[in-house]
């Protein structure tokens, strides 16, 4: 059976109904039940249903967010109760995976940009008084860069709400969850891979240890778990006995006590000790991001389940299912079974909508030229998703992609195969307008020994809207 892609469906008055195949989505359309009603996410509109006279079953959208990137999935969700224990077993169907990739960077860039040329014009300013001290941030300010991701994945969130009726959310909130260890610097924790509270311990070590290893500094290496008075010694698991260390730290050290393995080095004897005693503070669990996004969430009035990035972990390889964003994001919180999840990926770049500024600089904060007044062109404009068929010339051809205007009407298209410049705004017509996103499929890889169903992706491509999915951010 090959997985795909699910269609976005809506009844004739717009309200979302239950997402469906891409096959039957090319069914209603050849019978004239249903029309386009966007090309990406592909979504299509029923002419002759409403929502009152339809089965919905529950929808969950799951997130995880990133810095760079934010892993988001929609699943079917499915509880039964298991007869001998009465655990209510979860079984998610997965429908969509999405994965919203931030521009942050390049909006800090352009902002420290913009403060230094406007520090060079005003430092001038001989005979007026200091104005660098005087204003206060509101509570709960994030800066413009970490704002944007909020922005963006509460957008999404939004958007897709009107797509399907979701009924509920799940993130990931913290790295690590301090109940499922049980107060860990005090009590012995059970370690070992496989317990979802070794999980939790793991992902504590990491965030308090500084992701390297303790005894040599190494970084972007595996980290093994080490006991600082070793257990031969009769130290014990507890979590302020744990540090982590690199394998070749690991094995040099074996079982000798550390003050006899660090008796060179009394400077990092020290701190190590000392570390090791000190508690990590919760707030450095949830970082300021997430933390917004969750008071956002809770705002749509949809229950929001919270889960912690050690859950995620033990789901995903519990479930043999790789490491990606948008598989992150199926695996956070309350997991028992997964179906479907080998599919396509829609990847949504975060690209901004021009620049408001229509004077470029050159690095010293002169004038190097003028951008159009006006950000259209003949009706287009940058970012406008344009399909092109070129009939005469050394062009001559069909293009699908994202184009970039020119004042000139010679325009520039990235297609999924590379960019195809000066192509002349007449053979252009729209597909969709530019919403300050650009889309592309891309495939899950898997890797030996991953679960999978292989031929997954050929079906998505098929439909109409489908293969002008393609775009890249252009200048
Ligand atoms: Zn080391």
């Amino acid at each position: 059976m090959e997985w795909s892609m699910a269609v976005f469906v809506l009844d004739r008055r717009k309200k979302p109904l239950m997402p469906c195949s891409e096959k039957r989505a090319r069914i209603m359309l050849g019978r004239g039940r249903a029309r386009i009603h966007r090309m990406v996410p592909f979504t299509i509109r029923l002419v002759d249903r409403l929502r009152e006279n339809s089965v919905l079953q529950p929808l969950r959208l799951k997130l995880d967010p990133g810095s760079k990137t934010t892993g988001l999935a929609l699943v079917r969700e499915k509880e039964t109760e298991e007869a001998s224990t009465g655990e209510i077993i979860r079984t998610l169907t997965v429908l969509t995976l999405l994965e919203l990739n931030h521009r942050g960077h390049a909006i800090r860039d352009a902002l420290t940009g913009r403060r230094a040329f406007r520090r060079r014009r005003r430092g001038n300013l001989r005979y007026r008084p200091a104005r660098f001290d005087n204003r206060t941030k509101p509570k709960a300010w994030l800066s413009p860069s970490l704002r944007h991701r909020v922005d963006t994945v509460m957008a999404w969130v939004t958007r897709l709400s009107h797509l399907a009726p979701i009924t509920s959310l799940s993130q990931e909130l913290a790295r690590f969850d301090t109940q499922a260890m049980q107060n860990p610097e005090i009590s012995g924790v059970e370690y070992q891979q496989g317990t979802l509270a070794g999980y939790e311990a793991r992902e504590y070590l990491l965030e308090k240890w500084g992701r390297e290893c303790a005894y040599c500094d190494a970084k972007n290496v595996p980290l093994e778990i080490d006991h600082i008075h070793p257990r031969s010694l009769g130290g014990g698991d507890r979590v302020s006995n744990l540090t982590i260390a690199c394998h070749e730290c690991n094995q040099r050290k074996g079982n000798k006590p550390i003050a006899l393995f660090l008796a060179g080095n009394p400077e990092r004897l020290r701190k190590i000790l000392a570390q090791s005693k000190a508690p990590l503070k919760d707030a450095a669990a949830v970082n300021s991001t997430r933390w917004a996004l969750y008071q956002r969430l809770k705002e749509t009035s949809l229950p929001v389940e919270l889960a912690s990035g050690g859950r995620t972990k033990w789901n995903r390889r519990r479930l043999g299912i790789p490491k990606e964003h948008c598989l992150d994001a199926v695996c956070v919180g309350h997991v028992d079974e997964v179906e479907n999840w080998h599919q396509p990926v829609l990847a949504i770049k975060a690209t901004g909508r021009g620049s408001y500024q229509r004077t470029r600089l050159t690095k010293h904060g002169f004038p190097l030229g003028y951008m159009t007044r006006s950000k259209g062109v003949f009706g287009f404009q940058t970012g406008d998703m344009v399909k092109a068929i070129v009939t005469t010339g050394k062009k001559a051809g069909a293009y699908l992609g994202r184009v970039a205007i020119r004042a000139s009407g010679s325009f520039n298209i990235q297609t999924a195969t590379g960019l195809i410049q000066g192509i002349s705004h007449r053979f252009c017509s729209m597909i969709q307008r530019a919403d300050g996103y650009g889309y592309s499929t891309t495939k899950i890889a898997l890797k030996k020994g991953e679960a999978g169903t292989g031929a997954a992706h050929a079906a998505a491509l098929s439909l109409p809207g489908m293969n002008a999915v393609v775009s890249r951010a252009i200048g």
